[in-house]
């Protein structure tokens, strides 16, 4: 697109002069690690090896090459063991009664408060439970669990013995969860009764029998007591957590890792269609994991950090679990949804355990905006001071919206942008030393080398559009799709040579800040003008009646692709044939002529993956009515959304 269209998203937040001087990382500090960083990564990635613990510390730190055969190794000759930095280390240098997890029950009423200690008690009893049962290093093992404690316990536990986790969201079904588990080759899985989820509850259990009827590598189920609900248990096969853990030796020598050991399997969303199987090592990972969240959250001593997302999502695994553990910081896990009991939970949650850091995603702030200011100005939020998002763009109405009404233009925003595949935040400002546009994840973190390459992998210099790709490793990157190396190499390093292609399309400004665009197979070209759905989507949100819209190409006869627009509208507003032509010059005006819808159509709701993000690639195919094959939709939140879509289709 060209570069005039943007000039009015380009807003520039200051840094205020009092975060500044109160941040980790001043303006001068940024720079200096972004030069040291970049001038010898050996010395600055081995210093920041020492933020976790080592039984033998590395002596190598970077070997990594993404030409010819793609080598990524960091930190290969150390040895540890996850779990140890996120426990035995806080009890050590005198932590253990600091809170680890503040947990926040659906239920408004039900809470919990776990120490170090606490935590560090639980994951030895279920860490050596698990070594009776004969589960060790390299076993794989299937985590299934709504947001309790024992979820990240579970998580841990494994991390202890070597065994690698595999968390798979607690609202996927039988099926979802079977072909996970079969992908894996797991030999356990770790369970619940049930979840509870906005006052229902999910039953974890039966899905898990149904699932396990397809999976013969599954030898061990272990089932944790949540709701107390009845449930099947296996004689041979199942066992309690509760009564595994009484019977189990308090006491669990961390297995000694190499850093290029496998940690855990996490699968993609699924946007874009089969989710990958993203291996994670050890060394790597636990470092970005605790460099991340520090800089980024600024995070310090003493502090509430609440990250809304789930454990069965990246997001849930490096920044409530991995991270701020690893930090010693006090980590809020909410068991619920933001509308539950109503909408305005997550400002009760903030006040109610006086939050200061807050991260969430945008489908959950554009829900929220849909409401209206009231029910976040019921609560105080007075704790709150930094405030951050990740998952999809975040459209510019969407940020000013978080940035002034719930952090009343006293909290910094970071938006992040990462995927599965990068362990941890690759591309966000960082608080008080990078100055803020709403809309803009802003500059890369300190050793992290993006670019912008053409369709023929030609690098483009200054302010630019393009496909984004990192030119070199940093020490969070995934290693391999497990099982499928081939696939690793194809879907990262064979587009562009020597490249590790992020599938995800971005602007550069004149001040170097990057602003995704979206996917790069989303993108539309109308009449030879390529445009990323972001803007389009982010021009009709800043419409005052529009709460959320999805934007894709449509066959068009002389342009090539039409802009076909799903809208949905604010609660209380109304479609009509009016507001339809006043979104279109809204359109036309906020980007111009090129960007006029060609069709909008009225939606209740937007197809979604279960972490909430827009599925584009089923709109393309109502919009083009190519209505059978809508390709793996086992990923979708709510497919009864794209029955009325279809029924509902315009021209
Ligand atoms: P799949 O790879 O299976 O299609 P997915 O890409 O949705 O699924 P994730 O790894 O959860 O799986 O998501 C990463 C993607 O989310 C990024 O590639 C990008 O498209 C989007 N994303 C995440 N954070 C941001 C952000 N801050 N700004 C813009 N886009 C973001
Ligand atoms: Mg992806």
């Amino acid at each position: 697109m060209d570069t005039h269209l943007h000039a009015h998203h380009d807003e520039v937040i200051g840094i205020k002069a009092d975060a500044a001087a109160r941040t980790h990382v001043s303006v001068e500090r940024r720079q200096a690690m972004v030069r040291e960083a970049a001038v010898d990564p050996n010395g600055f990635w081995g210093k920041e090896a020492n933020r976790i613990s080592w039984m033998v510390k590395p002596s190598k730190i970077k070997n990594t090459s993404f030409h010819d055969d793609v080598q990524i190794k960091w930190f290969e000759d150390g040895i540890l063991n996850a779990s140890v930095s996120c426990l035995d280390r806080h009890l050590e240098e005198g932590r253990g009664d600091r809170v680890a997890i503040l947990w926040e029950g659906d239920d408004p009423s039900m809470d919990e408060r776990v120490t170090y200690r606490e935590l560090y008690n639980r994951v030895c009893r279920l860490g050596s439970a698990m070594r009776r049962l004969g589960i060790g290093k390299g076993d794989v093992v299937t985590i299934y669990m709504p947001m309790i404690v024992d979820a990240a316990v579970a998580m841990l536990a494994c991390a202890r013995i070597g065994a690698i986790h595999s968390v798979v969201f607690g609202g996927f079904s039988p099926d979802s969860l079977a072909s996970r588990i079969q992908d894996g080759n797991s030999v356990a899985l770790i369970t619940a009764d049930e979840g509870r989820r906005g006052g229902r509850s999910v039953p974890l259990k039966a899905n898990a029998d149904q699932a396990l009827l397809e999976c013969p590598t599954v030898k061990h189920v272990i089932v944790a007591r949540n709701t107390d609900a009845p449930v099947n248990m296996h004689p041979g096969r199942d066992h309690w957590w509760a009564t595994l853990a009484r019977h189990a030796d308090p006491v669990c020598q961390p297995e000694p890792m190499n850093a290029e050991d496998p940690m855990f399997i996490l699968y993609t969303s699924g946007s874009t269609g089969k989710p990958k199987g993203v291996l994670h090592t050890t060394g790597g990972y636990m470092v970005w994991a605790s460099f991340t969240h520090e800089v980024v959250f600024d995070y310090r001593p003493g502090e509430i950090y609440w990250c809304t997302a789930d454990v069965g999502w990246v997001t849930g695994h490096t920044y409530i679990v991995y991270g701020p553990l690893a930090n010693g910081a006090t980590t809020l896990m909410f068991e619920g949804v933001p509308s539950y009991p109503d909408n305005s939970r997550f400002w009760q949650v903030v006040d109610k355990h006086q939050v200061n850091i807050f991260y969430t995603a945008p489908t959950a702030i554009r829900a929220l905006m849909r409401e209206g200011e009231k029910p976040v100005k019921r609560w105080r939020r007075d704790s709150l001071r930094l405030l951050g998002s990740v998952g999809e763009p975040i459209n510019p109405e969407a940020w000013l919206w978080y940035y002034r009404v719930v952090g009343e233009e006293r909290c910094p925003v970071v938006d992040t942008w990462w995927q599965t595949e990068t362990g941890g935040i690759l591309i966000s400002p960082l608080p008080g030393s990078v100055a803020q546009k709403p809309g803009s994840a802003t500059l890369p973190l300190p050793g992290v080398k993006p670019a912008l390459v053409d369709n023929d992998g030609k690098l483009l210099e200054g302010a630019t559009e393009g496909n984004l790709v990192i030119t070199d490793s940093w020490p969070g990157q995934m290693r391999t799709v497990f099982g499928d190396h081939e696939r690793f190499i194809q879907t990262y390093f064979s587009t562009f040579k020597g490249m590790y292609f992020t599938g995800d399309g971005a602007r550069r400004d004149e001040d170097g800040y990057y602003w995704i665009t979206g996917r790069v197979d989303d993108v539309i070209n109308v009449a030879g003008h390529r445009m990323g759905t972001a803007e389009v989507e982010s021009a009709l949100v800043a419409h005052p009646k529009v709460a959320e819209a999805a934007v894709v190409g449509m066959p068009h006869e002389i342009k090539g692709q039409g802009i076909y627009c799903y809208v949905t509208l604010n609660a209380g507003e109304e479609p009509s044939d009016a507001l339809l032509a006043e979104l279109r010059n809204w359109v036309r005006r906020e980007i111009g002529p090129i960007a006029t819808p060609d069709a909008i159509q009225w939606a209740p709701g937007l197809p979604k993956t279960r972490s909430g993000k827009i599925m584009r690639r089923i709109l393309r195919k109502i919009a083009a009515n190519e209505l059978d094959g809508l390709g793996d939709t086992s990923t979708l939140a709510d497919p009864a959304v794209v029955d009325d879509l279809v029924a509902n289709r315009v021209m």
